[in-house]
């Protein structure tokens, strides 16, 4: 597949993205379709095995000084690891729970300096938005503490373009994508919603993305207190991200 047609299935990916949202079908339910996943195997999209493979939990939009610290406590309870992807902006007003989240075990990436979309940006703005490193020059920064393991990217919106792919390369990062979105940040949402969506849309193999940084960041703990007991009666198992290829350190 040459790169004008990556480009066009990127469009195409979230035009349908775009009508779903406009439909709201599945109340903000959306898988990666997996030609697009197919199209970019660099990228990591969940694990190779889709039936039996472990379920990865990854928070975007943190850390939030409120909403983080109780979803950890509820991972930890269950012995899960999740994988948080940050805002530079955002760590400064909650710079112990980032620790917090490192002492867990847990994994951090990197959602951008301001969760300004990185699609179809210049190399400049690009390069601001997706390297850690400059949070060095602003704040005592966390991504220093994990240098020695590949930095994950993920994009805000999810959207990626090739011009990113090649950022990617030239900071030795990778990309964490995700295939399951749930739109647990839309209103009149409920604790007991989010947990049912979880539990009725995930699969075996999936990374799932929620957000612990949005505007329902404070219904997640409580969600995820009640819908893990029932993953783990339907046999599910939960991943460490570390093990997956190319996240590894
Ligand atoms: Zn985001």
């Amino acid at each position: 597949m040459n790169s004008a047609m990556r480009n066009g299935l990127i469009k195409f990916a979230k035009f349908s993205d775009l009508l779903s949202d406009l439909g709201r079908v599945n109340h903000g339910v959306r898988r990666t379709i997996s030609v697009l996943e197919n199209a970019f195997p660099t990228m990591t999209w969940g694990d190779p095995d889709r039936k039996t493979g472990p379920v990865y939990l990854t928070f975007d939009d943190g850390p939030d000084p409120e909403n983080t610290v109780p979803i950890l406590e509820v991972l930890e309870k269950h012995g899960i690891q999740g994988c948080f992807f940050l805002l530079g902006d955002r760590i400064p007003a909650a710079p112990e729970v980032v620790d917090r989240i490192l002492s867990g075990g847990h994994r951090i990436g990197y959602h951008g300096m301001t969760h300004k979309t990185w699609w179809f940006q210049s190399p400049t703005r690009l390069g601001i938005e997706t390297d850690p490193m400059l949070l060095s020059k602003m704040m005592d920064n966390p991504f220093e503490d994990v240098r020695t393991q590949p930095l994950l990217l993920r994009p805000p919106f999810g959207r990626f373009d090739l011009t990113l792919l090649e950022r990617a390369r030239q900071l030795g990062a990778h990309v964490v994508m995700y295939r399951l979105v749930i739109g647990d940040w839309i209103e009149d949402q409920d604790a007991d919603r989010i947990s049912g969506k979880l539990l009725l849309n995930t699969r075996p193999g999936d990374i799932v993305v929620l957000h612990d940084g949005g505007s329902n960041g404070h219904l997640l703990a409580d969600a995820l207190e009640r819908v893990i007991p029932l993953w783990k009666m339907k046999g599910y198992t939960f991943g460490d991200i570390n093990q997956l290829e190319g996240v590894a350190a």
